[in-house]
């Protein structure tokens, strides 16, 4: 298998704390330094979410636009992807950090539950978020949750919805949504084959110590992989993650197992049809 795997690093999130982990970056300095240690470990998208000076979860405009400046600085040609998740805010604020234009943002399609509550992606916010994205040309990576928001990616895209080909992540590991099950995985590749052809990329993420798990299925399956602090502080049942530059190299040496070159950030923008930096 000589295709580059695109490795993704989802460096912050909603939801880790401090207190989970203290090398979860918190700051926009602190993510920007995150960021670029996870860049020269081999990633080359950064998920962002940012957080006020709480630590809560936020969809600020303008703490994204300084997050952004810093990655493009910091870290050139490193694809930014901003979350428009509904952890951070409620409405149409999701995505009010659209107009900056990010290469990529997250995008729901359908709801489901979590832990403590329903994710709640009403058919209009959805149909807002993605013409917004349009109009800014930004490319969605859609969270599937469910095998649902599957199809329901491919009937947006078949209508115009959403212009390009779905670039779809499977999302295992969730408590109360779709636990990280083989069948169901293979199952999920086998339907975005046949749904958008067999060369179509997709990616996988799960979540606890269910991400190496996720990682090695991606991986030796011809996929993408998301790993980060985000998705899972620790490193194994003992030991909390150093950085998230450790959970990329954790990810890289999947790669090496199997043989996939680790996409660089010029092969990532060429597999995703992105524009180059
Ligand atoms: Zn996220």
């Amino acid at each position: 298998m000589t295709n580059p795997c695109i490795i993704c690093v989802a460096i912050t999130g909603s939801l880790p704390t401090k207190e989970n982990n203290p090398a979860v970056p918190i700051t926009v300095a602190e993510q920007i330094e995150s960021t670029h240690e996870a860049f020269e470990a081999g990633a080359s998208i950064a998920h962002c979410h940012v957080r006020d000076d709480q630590g809560k979860p936020i969809s600020d405009p303008d703490r994204f636009a300084a997050l952004k400046a810093g990655i493009e600085k910091n870290c050139p040609g490193m694809i930014v992807q901003l979350s428009t998740g509904g952890r951070s805010g409620a409405g149409q604020a999701r995505g009010g950090m659209l107009p900056l234009r990010p290469d990529m943002a997250s995008l729901s399609v359908g709801s489901n539950n979590f832990p403590t509550r329903v994710y709640e992606n009403p058919p209009d916010l959805v149909d807002w978020l993605a013409s917004e994205m349009i109009a800014y040309d930004v490319k969605p990576e859609i969270e599937a949750f469910d095998l649902s928001h599957i199809f329901q990616a491919a009937k947006m895209h078949k209508d115009g919805r959403i212009r390009e080909t779905p670039y779809v992540q499977f999302v295992m590991g969730v408590k109360n949504a779709m636990p990280v099950d083989r069948e169901v995985f293979d199952f999920y590749v086998h339907t975005v084959k046949r749904l958008f052809g067999k060369d179509a990329p997709w990616c996988a993420a799960g979540i606890g110590p269910n991400q190496i798990v996720l990682n090695e299925w991606a991986i030796s399956s011809g996929g993408h992989a998301r790993t980060g602090l985000e998705d899972n502080v620790r490193l194994d049942r003992d030991r909390l993650a150093p950085s998230n530059a450790a959970l990329v190299k954790r990810a890289v040496e999947l790669c090496d197992k199997y043989h996939r070159p680790v996409a660089s950030w010029q092969q990532a923008r060429e597999i995703l049809g992105l524009r180059a930096a």
